[in-house]
């Protein structure tokens, strides 16, 4: 890959700081969501600011919680569909009517 922009890596500690702070909007949004779905959307974006700014992948359980579409913060069966479907879990966002498939293939056998 070309690499014209030198690009220095964020620090460890900083990058570990920023995996936690995503971590804890996560859960935030997961207790705020029942009388807030504008708060949790909203912590939803700010988890993903930091993602973008440390540039760290948000962990893959955690990237199931929010559609990658309208970046709502997803409850299966609220507002939100799961459905298996030929080793993928396809998860259908009731606000923008979109779908998104994670395959749970395990690649390891
Ligand atoms: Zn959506």
């Amino acid at each position: 890959m070309a690499n014209k922009r030198a690009y220095k890596p964020k620090p460890a500690y900083q990058t570990k700081t920023a995996l936690e702070r995503i971590r804890k909007l996560f859960k935030e949004a997961a207790s705020a969501f029942k009388e807030d779905k504008k708060l949790s959307n909203r912590y939803v974006s700010l988890a993903r600011k930091i993602a973008m700014k440390y540039k760290v992948k948000i962990p893959s359980p955690l990237k199931k919680r929010f559609c990658k579409h309208c970046y709502s913060y997803l409850k299966p069966s609220v507002n939100c569909r799961v459905r298996l479907q030929k080793e993928k879990v396809v998860y259908y966002c009731l606000k923008c009517k979109k779908f998104m498939r994670f395959p749970y293939k395990n690649k390891l056998l």
